[in-house]
């Protein structure tokens, strides 16, 4: 199945840099102008001090896997990725410090293994995607 027909995130101006840096093969890590707080996933306010004046920071894209899950079937509003059965959801923790949710492109992973970014083509942007170092 085409990557179009898919369903995406909606885009919005909080989020927006965040897909389109992916597009790019760029990490971009929402982070706090006031505090240098960094979080995921992006919000209109810094979650640590209450700040509305937020920036970006391109990440390594380097980290380790916080935690994985195993997909093997989907649920209903999800037909789209049935053909990409099964697949790894991670959550990495970036040497950054902050942690992020994106999908594995290997099947043999462990936790605290390296990974870096590898996003997915999803057309007109990018998702978040790792692979083993
Ligand atoms: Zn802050």
């Amino acid at each position: 199945m085409s990557s179009e027909m898919k369903p995406k995130p909606e885009m919005d101006g909080v989020n927006s840099a965040l897909f389109t840096g992916l597009k790019d093969g760029k990490l971009l890590v929402q982070q706090c102008n006031d505090c240098k707080n960094l979080q995921f996933y992006p919000r209109p306010i810094c979650v640590k001090c209450g700040s509305i004046n937020l920036g970006w920071k391109e990440s390594s894209g380097k980290g380790k896997i916080y935690s994985f899950t195993l997909i093997k079937r989907v649920i209903m509003n999800s037909k789209e990725f049935e053909s990409e059965l099964p697949y790894l959801i991670a959550s990495v923790e970036l040497e950054d410090g902050v942690r992020i949710y994106g999908r594995l492109k290997d099947h043999n992973a462990r936790i605290g293994q390296q990974v870096f970014l590898d996003p997915l083509d999803a057309g007109d942007i990018g998702l978040p995607g790792f692979k083993i170092s």
